[in-house]
């Protein structure tokens, strides 16, 4: 690189594309594409996932041991050693590449795992630098799978096209060479590695950190410890020290939860201010005829509860909450407490069930407690189609019909209601934090939206679901219905499975029944368990005599509802099933849970499995076959032998997989957050949540032109995913 290379700079705007730059170079921009790295800004937004200390460059008899450090030399040995089990049809092979390294002082060796691609590249007298952590082996100094440059081949083969201005070429001052640095370890890929991202973004760094703008005043940054945002980013790449990795990345976890409260804010002060939905009259005695249509009586916390629910939907302002309650703890009269009330006002409710199941089961339940009454009950899912689906639609669409009960992807597409005032979405968690429904009413105009209810199983501590849902308002159901007697669990290895079957089989015999969940319709591999294969085996076997189904998602919709049906009325003994079963299954009479190869399920879908017994006054039984080999799968199985509280679980699940998984942030259709982390920042989330608030308070729209960066970076970040353009 020439010295008017550094005078001019390379760039002008942040949004420069990364092909246009000569210093990066086609090959490299394409590499660069395969990590979304589009411009300027996407490489600056490219940041270190971990830093090492580094020693910089040393004569390989003084490297020291157990530190990384660089060193440089020629190539003198090389040989590859296949692996023994050379398995056909593997992409690259397995084995070893071996190389010794030398330079005026010593031999380094070097093993590459798996490297068969060194073969054509790694011959003697190519001249190479090595970085990686130095140990000891037989008296000698080693570097397994180091990271490798190299820089120039023997036979004088050209190097692969690369710009003449390339930052690798030896003029530029080359970040390898530095002495003791706290090196940053960039998401890389085989073609473009770590060190090669290091040094593109140390060339740049320079001319990209004066065009990055805050959309915070000093005062504000000041008044919240944060640092200026280019100076975060100067930070993040080149550190002095881990202290100023940790303020760069609170700074940017602080602006992502900032700007996600603030689509909150935004959000929930449009809905209440903007847009508005039919108030719904309720009286002692409206409510006393909902309530006698249920089989038993609403415990504190339901009741509770319906009152909430009451009072909001009284009001024009659309209701916006969400019902909390441990699997089991009856969240489902709630909901239809709040369907009934829009009946009563001659009005349409729906609910929004997760699977086709769910939601047969919920017709199937709902039409149970209204039999007899005049609410018109229609159930919509995929399968429903021709003819009759067309009849349902315009019955919903006519108000002929009160109450539908289906799908939530039917529903978001041709549905359109003739007078909707409630919409429930049931097991939200499966659905992602923020998706919601988005439903067509004919009545009131567009401003008129229906109150909406949304459920989840997955407890969440107030103070964070507050944070979390914070458009919403939280309900809560803390204690399970009476009578509930605590379920049993065990975790068994699968040499143990015979004795569980034939406990399961005198559990039968004594007149109780059984789900035995299986994680396969069918397969291949005889060493796992699916539906057809071990209903053949059980029937051959423990289970000879008893009446076993299968049950799973690829059936019909009839054969499904018949099976459930006679499950229901004690006709079946056994449900063998996928994890269709996992939601909202409720047939109190079955008090026994099977799961085989449980170690293959997540913590919280083996709460909502286990959640499936235990609903009736009957003693419950779950027994998870599993052999964990991971340490995840170990903890996971303690965890769930340990309690049947869904917070104590909830809990362990946050700890072992991460608080963003966990809550569905990653299926939400939100952008992730790429620094802030909840398990870390939760007193920045508290801070930005009470930010943001006052932000939108002051300025709803962010229209006041000190506002106009955060505003445009905002509709960027959010206004797709949460429909923020109506709203600013
Ligand atoms: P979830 O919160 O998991 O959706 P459900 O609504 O399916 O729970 O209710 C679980 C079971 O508890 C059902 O069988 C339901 O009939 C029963 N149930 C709900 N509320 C009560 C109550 N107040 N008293 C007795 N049983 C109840
Ligand atoms: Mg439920």
């Amino acid at each position: 690189m020439s010295e008017s290379d550094h005078a001019t700079a390379p760039f002008h705007r942040l949004d420069t594309p990364v092909h246009d730059i000569p210093l990066i170079g086609r090959r490299r921009a394409d590499l660069l594409l395969r990590l979304d790295i589009r411009t300027v800004a996407d490489l600056i937004k490219h940041l270190p996932h971990r830093y090492e200390r580094h020693l910089g460059r040393s004569a390989i008899a003084q490297l020291p041991f157990d530190q990384i450090a660089t060193a440089r030399g020629l190539v003198t040995h090389s040989r590859w050693v296949p692996g023994r089990q050379f398995r056909m049809g593997q992409r690259g092979q397995t084995g070893r590449f071996q190389a010794q390294l030398r330079d005026d002082t010593g031999v380094l060796d070097l093993v590459f795992f798996n490297a068969a691609w060194l073969r054509d590249k790694l011959h003697p007298g190519t001249e190479i630098s090595v970085t990686g952590k130095v140990v000891r082996y037989n008296d000698g100094r080693q570097m397994v799978n180091p990271q490798l440059q190299v820089h120039n081949q023997p036979d004088d083969t050209p190097e692969p096209p690369s710009p003449p201005a390339s930052p690798a070429s030896s003029a530029a001052p080359d970040p390898l060479d530095a002495a003791d640095r706290y090196r940053p370890v960039y998401p890389a890929t085989e073609d473009l590695p770590s060190v090669q991202i290091e040094r593109l973004i140390a060339h740049l760094l320079p001319a990209a950190l004066p065009l990055i703008e805050d959309h915070f005043d000093p005062a504000f940054r000041q008044s919240r410890n944060l640092p200026e945002l280019r100076q975060a980013y100067a930070m993040l790449h080149d550190p002095a020290d881990e202290d100023q990795v940790l303020l760069a990345r609170r700074r940017l976890a602080y602006d992502e939860l900032l700007q996600l409260q603030l689509a909150f804010a935004a959000k929930r002060k449009h809905t209440r201010t903007e847009l508005r939905a039919p108030a719904l009259r309720w009286s002692d005695a409206i409510d006393a005829h909902i309530r006698q249509r249920f089989p038993f009586e609403l415990t504190s916390d339901q009741r509770h509860v319906t009152l909430e629910l009451a009072r909001d939907l009284q009001q024009t302002i659309p209701m916006n909450r969400l019902l909390q309650g441990d699997v089991g703890s009856g969240k489902t009269v709630v909901a239809l407490y709040a369907m009934l009330m829009a009946v009563a006002a001659g009005k349409q409710a729906c609910l929004l069930a997760p699977t086709e199941l769910l939601a047969e089961q919920h017709h199937a339940s709902i039409s149970r407690m209204l039999a007899g009454s005049t609410v018109r009950i229609g159930l919509l899912t995929g399968s429903i189609t021709g003819p009759p689906r067309t009849a349902l639609l315009h019955r919903i669409d006519t108000g002929q019909i009160d109450l539908v009960i289906g799908t939530h992807a039917i529903l978001t597409q041709s549905v359109q209601f003739a007078d909707l005032a409630v919409s429930i979405v049931d097991e939200q968690h499966r659905f992602g934090v923020v998706q919601r429904a988005t439903i067509k009413s004919k009545a009131g105009d567009a401003r008129t939206v229906p109150h909406t209810l949304v459920m989840t199983a997955t407890p969440i501590p107030r103070t964070l679901s507050l944070t979390i849902f914070g458009d919403l308002d939280v309900s809560l159901i803390s204690h399970l219905p009476p009578g509930r007697q605590p379920i049993v669990t065990r975790v068994v290895e699968s040499d143990k499975s015979v004795e569980v079957y034939n406990w399961v089989a005198q559990r039968i015999a004594a007149g109780e029944q059984a789900y035995i969940v299986v994680p396969a319709i069918d397969e291949n591999d005889p060493a796992i368990k699916a539906v057809t294969s071990h209903i053949k085996q059980l029937e051959a076997g423990p289970l000879q005599g008893k009446r076993i189904a299968g049950l799973h998602g690829k059936l019909k919709t009839i054969t499904r509802e018949r099976i459930m049906d006679r499950f229901h009325r004690g006709e079946i003994d056994v449900l063998v099933a996928t994890t269709v079963i996992e939601v909202g299954v409720d047939v109190p009479n079955a008090s026994i849970m099977v799961v085989e190869h449980a170690e293959r399920f997540g913590l919280a879908q083996l709460h909502q499995l286990r959640g499936r017994v235990g609903r009736g006054s009957r003693k419950s039984y779950c027994v998870f076959i599993a052999d964990p080999s991971t340490d995840d799968a170990q903890a996971r199985m303690k965890a769930i032998a340990a309690t049947t509280d869904g917070f104590a679980i909830a809990e362990a699940d946050w700890a072992i997989r991460g608080m963003g998984e966990m809550l569905g942030l990653r299926q939400s259709g939100l952008p992730p957050f790429k620094v802030a982390d909840l398990t870390q920042h939760m007193d920045l989330l508290q801070l930005a949540r009470r930010d943001a608030q006052e932000i939108i308070e002051a300025d709803p729209k962010l229209s006041d032109p000190s506002h106009d960066l955060l505003r445009k970076r905002l509709l960027k970040t959010y206004g797709q995913a949460i429909g923020l353009a109506d709203v600013a």
